[in-house]
């Protein structure tokens, strides 16, 4: 029922994203995404080094022989990542699809499309994703206002940002920001979207590997629990409300802030010893709004069974009562 121009250009079951997801994204998640049926993409800059990459890749294909794809963020950082490397990686093991986030790709879209690679860019305005329609990405991820991670700087939700995105390009369109369940689905693909993307939900399942105190961290807590962190820095982050966000909040609010000051805070190094500690007071974790709609841990085949289930009774319950009645 699901068939779709994502489905088919990337050679999936179910028109499901998993998108980059910071540390969490590695060859156990993105192979449980995969032979689920979904697109799973891992993420690069988790991984110190381009070798690093290589060997993840293949562990990867090992685990799963469906495809899957990498994620390559290009946002501030505290440490300058070796992209080019990172993509020679990529295409060195036969990688066919990119999800390129955060600032424009086009520095490195001549090395990524020489080798036959997709480029699927993930961006948060529309003039953004027409931007990328023109230099030559084969889709767009557009991430509204009430994602987790980075929702840009303009607040426009994903019930307005992905028509209008869909209006203003014509390479399909990736729903992504609040969506969780297979009402969801059903709603990014009446809005135009030929997918849906999912972060924060898949942080709460089996197979993610992360401390199951964030993964209940995010049951717990729901759709007003989050904050938005680095806005004076206009690199806005969308985070779990707690200790380590307030504190950033509260360095913030004195003005003129520098990324040196927020800089131990925020560090990814931190980010990923919470991760693993499960101490949620200890660092950045980021999570979307979504977390109001997450209410168990199930492995990923259970979620997109379950989605999927409840995508096509939305189908049927209400869309074939309003065609049979006309
Ligand atoms: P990091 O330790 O290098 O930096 C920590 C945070 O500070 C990140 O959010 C980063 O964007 C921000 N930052 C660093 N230098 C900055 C500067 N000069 N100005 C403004 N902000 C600055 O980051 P990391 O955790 O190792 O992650 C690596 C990259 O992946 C970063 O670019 C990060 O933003 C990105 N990321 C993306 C998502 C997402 O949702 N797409 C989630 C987590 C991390």
């Amino acid at each position: 029922m699901f068939e779709t121009k994502i489905t088919k250009m990337f050679g999936v079951k179910y028109p499901i994203v998993q998108g980059g997801l910071m540390w969490i994204a590695n060859s156990q998640l993105t192979s449980a995404v995969a032979n689920a049926g979904g697109m799973g993409f891992m993420t690069a800059l988790s991984f110190p080094d381009p070798d690093a990459l290589r060997e993840e890749i293949r562990k990867c294909k090992k685990m799963t022989d469906k495809p899957f794809g990498i994620n390559l963020t290009f946002l501030p950082t505290l440490r300058q990542p070796d992209y080019p490397g990172y993509i020679q990686a990529c295409i060195d093991e036969g990688i066919k699809f990119i999800e390129t986030a955060g600032r424009s790709p086009e520095p490195y879209m001549d090395q990524i499309k020489s080798a036959g690679i997709r480029v699927i860019h993930k961006c948060t305005t529309v003039r953004h994703a027409v931007k990328a329609e023109k230099i030559g990405c084969d889709a767009v991820s557009i991430d509204g206002f009430e994602a987790a991670g980075h929702p840009g700087e303009e607040d426009v939700t994903s019930l307005i940002l992905v028509p209008l995105t869909r209006d203003a390009v014509s390479i399909p369109v990736i729903a992504s920001g609040g969506f969780a369940d297979g009402r969801g689905l059903v709603a990014a693909l009446a809005l135009g979207a030929e997918g849906m993307n999912m972060g924060t939900r898949f942080v709460a399942t089996k197979e993610a590997p992360v401390h199951e105190k964030i993964k209940q961290a995010l049951v717990d807590h729901g759709e007003t629990d989050t904050r938005l962190i680095m806005r004076s820095l206009r690199n806005t982050e969308r985070a779990l409300k707690n200790p380590v966000v307030d504190k950033v909040l509260e360095i913030e609010s004195r003005g003129n802030t520098k990324i040196e000051d927020i800089a131990p805070y925020v560090s990814g190094d931190r980010g990923k010893k919470m991760l693993e500690s499960g101490d949620t007071d200890s660092g950045v974790l980021s999570a979307g709004q979504c977390m109001g709609m997450i209410r168990d841990i199930p492995s990923c085949g259970q979620l997109l069974e379950r989605i999927i289930n409840e995508a096509e009774a939305v189908v049927r319950e209400k869309f074939g009562k309003i065609t049979a009645g006309r």
